[in-house]
């Protein structure tokens, strides 16, 4: 059974269902809001909890329209694309092969069968991001595991909007955003010690900030110039 409820410009879908609990959802891409609400839970009840949501309800629709505006830009002919803080004139070639990407000196080529679609190519381009980052990964892991005297179980590679790197402090894993492959390698590897650090000190305490001047002095300078780029707000995740 499906109910709404009009909060002035915002309508909340309403599900009832077998739970305890009562909990809201806002749904990308265009911010639809959905309360789960147990059988029994008045409409009433569930208007006065969606208006105590509604600040957070209203952030998180500006947060998903703000991501919708840096839609994916065309990728086009010698367009500057970045590689460990490289700056390459981007081309597209077409023949009727395999894709793979080539670097020479000042440029970067796709290699790409005729009419492939532009999500594809940016899928590739993106898959090769990821590749350069699984090369060097491993060796930094391995560099800084007996230094830091904690064992990493599981490296993750993903495309991230908002944080560069992530940790789970009790499985011992960390995530790593594919974007990094763009950045001076000095970021990257300040966002593996930072994350390694988590494993020893979950939060950002100064028993943190201790173990991060000691193992890396010089990670202030490397956390403001991965703050220099769109993404880098600081917002670590974990
Ligand atoms: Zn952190």
């Amino acid at each position: 059974m499906a109910a709404q409820i009009k909060l002035g410009d915002i309508a909340i879908e309403v599900v009832r269902k077998d739970i305890k609990n009562i909990h809201l959802t806002v749904h990308p891409p265009v911010g639809r809001v959905r309360i789960s609400a147990p059988r029994r839970m008045t409409i009433d009840t569930i208007r006065v909890f969606a208006i105590s949501k509604l600040g957070w309800i209203k952030k998180q629709q500006q947060k998903l329209q703000e991501q919708a505006r840096e839609t994916p830009r065309e990728l086009l002919d010698r367009e500057s694309h970045y590689l460990w803080g490289k700056r390459y004139l981007f081309k597209v070639e077409e023949k009727d092969s395999a894709a793979y990407v080539s670097l020479s000196h000042d440029k970067m080529v796709l290699h790409i069968r005729p009419d492939t679609s532009d999500e594809h190519k940016r899928e590739l381009l993106a898959q090769w991001y990821r590749e350069q980052l699984k090369v060097v990964v491993p060796d930094l892991i391995a560099k800084w595991e007996p230094l830091m005297g904690v064992k990493v179980e599981k490296i993750f590679y993903q495309r991230m909007k908002t944080k560069w790197g992530s940790c789970n402090y009790r499985s011992g894993n960390i995530r790593l955003n594919t974007e990094l492959a763009k950045k001076l390698p000095e970021c990257l590897e300040y966002v593996v010690v930072h994350e390694i650090a988590h494993l020893l000190e979950p939060s950002h305490n100064s028993r943190f900030i201790a173990l991060m001047d000691q193992f890396m002095p010089s990670w202030r300078n490397h956390r403001e110039e991965l703050n220099r780029s769109p993404l880098g707000h600081e917002d670590w995740g974990c």
